[in-house]
């Protein structure tokens, strides 16, 4: 036999058993971004590599030693999308979405990054991205975080997730802290682990986002961006904070949060939980005044996080909170046993499917015995079987079966078949 082709290592098949999962999920993502009036962006996969370049920043994770980059046949360089905003970005400005108009907007689907795979970590991965722009003030920041607490509770996890917050300033701001923090970071230079050395003078900031134990416990002491802040960050901070706890949301502000890419500006946050491990991190965000202009577009204020699917999923699946109807999919299995009778099935299923709007009606198909196929029709899930036979395609009747709990068989007209399962709670 051939040897067999596998996945590329850490990119995953999502498999039948675990679709209606990511179909629940996204499910309810999808309700509650309607309930707040965001608009859908889809954009290519792959970008010019330079637009990643100059957004996420030369001197980060990312772009450093996580990239996908390609040459194509016609030498261009070009990269597999590492985060979304980038994109968003790009798509708005060149298609004038940006001018003299706001814009709530979201995407969800594949990115990818070069990364050591493990639980919760993976080269391949899905976010939901939401970018705002043109609304400079505290108040959409607020809307954001509000709307991914919705989010928790929809899905049972606000109890498992909490809210770190701080503030990046402007970068006005950032220049006077980032040379006390230089001179601070010099004074245990040789304490730093290898990334943080080789960024003490290109990228400063970074050396803060470092996951590093022993970096981390240097940093203990190192001079806060929050005792930095110009006034006008400093009001935005305050604002900000005001409008979670009037919201009934918590929150815990974490001077030393930074976040991974270059284009923050004021309000960062990240969504994290203890029930992932090292993979805490479910959602971050913050606003980047800056980036807009950054990619040639006039100056937008903009604000906008990303969420990692798989984080999500796994977090539902530790806290055990996804119902069991997720999983079903299936409502009724109809069981067709004898001679010519497949047209007559077909017409059954048909006329049900016409007359039962919603209703999941898997017909056996590939023939087999009565008892083979009642089988079939219990694996399903199904809570009913539809069952036809040669008596029933002479009398135009079906049989209806139930599959859980009590109930006896009834024959009834095709009608009356069709009203009756019309009536169960699972048809609604
Ligand atoms: P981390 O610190 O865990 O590497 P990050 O700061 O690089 O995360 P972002 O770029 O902010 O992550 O992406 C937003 C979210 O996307 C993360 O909070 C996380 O939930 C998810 N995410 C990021 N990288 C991965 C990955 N390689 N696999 C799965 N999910 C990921
Ligand atoms: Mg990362």
């Amino acid at each position: 036999m051939a040897t067999q082709i596998q996945a590329i290592r850490g990119m995953n098949d999502i498999l039948p058993s675990q679709s209606p999962l990511w179909q629940y999920v996204e499910h309810h993502i999808h309700e509650v971004l309607s309930a707040y009036g965001y608009s859908e962006l889809r954009t290519p996969l792959v970008e010019s590599t330079d637009l990643f370049k100059r957004s996420i920043g030369e001197v980060t994770d990312i772009v450093e030693k996580e990239m996908y980059t390609f040459a194509d046949r016609n030498d261009e360089s070009i990269t597999l999308r590492p985060e979304g905003t980038a994109g968003a970005v790009r798509a708005a400005l060149q298609q004038g979405l940006l001018h003299n108009q706001v814009q709530r907007l979201w995407y969800m689907g594949p990115m990818f990054r070069y990364e050591r795979p493990q639980k919760g970590r993976y080269r391949q991965f899905h976010q939901l991205g939401l970018e705002c722009f043109g609304m400079a003030g505290p108040d959409i920041d607020a809307e954001v975080i509000i709307l991914t607490a919705r989010l928790w509770r929809r899905l049972g996890i606000d109890k498992a997730v909490s809210l770190q917050l701080n503030s990046l300033g402007t970068p006005e701001s950032r220049k006077a802290h980032r040379e006390a923090l230089i001179a601070y970071l010099e004074k245990h230079q040789d304490k730093l682990d290898a990334d943080s050395q080789k960024r003490l003078y290109s990228n400063p900031l970074r050396v803060l986002d470092s996951k590093n134990p022993e970096t981390q416990a240097i940093l203990t002491d190192a001079p806060m961006l929050l005792d930095y802040l110009d006034d006008e960050s400093k009001q935005h901070f305050e604002q900000l904070k005001a409008l979670l706890s009037a919201a009934g949301i918590e929150f815990e502000v974490n001077p030393k949060l930074v976040r991974g890419l270059d284009y923050y500006s004021k309000t960062v946050f990240e969504w994290v939980t203890d029930e992932l491990g090292a993979q805490g991190t479910v959602c971050g965000g913050g606003r980047y005044d800056g980036l807009v202009e950054q990619l040639g577009g006039k100056p937008t204020p903009a604000v906008g996080f990303g969420m990692g699917i798989e984080r999500l999923i796994l977090l539902l699946e530790t806290l055990k909170v996804v119902p069991e109807t997720v999983y079903n999919h299936v409502d009724v299995y109809l069981v067709a046993a004898g001679e010519n009778i497949t047209a007559y099935a077909f017409q059954v299923a048909e006329t049900i499917r016409n007359n039962v709007p919603g209703i999941r009606l898997q017909m056996n198909c590939g023939g087999g015995s009565f008892k083979s196929q009642m089988k079939k029709a219990d694996k399903s899930g199904a809570h009913i079987a539809i069952i036809i036979g040669e008596n029933e395609l002479q009398e135009g009747t079906v049989a209806i079966k139930p599959l859980r709990g009590e109930g006896a068989q009834q024959v009834m007209s095709l009608p009356e078949a069709t009203a009756w399962v019309a009536e169960q709670s699972f048809a609604e």
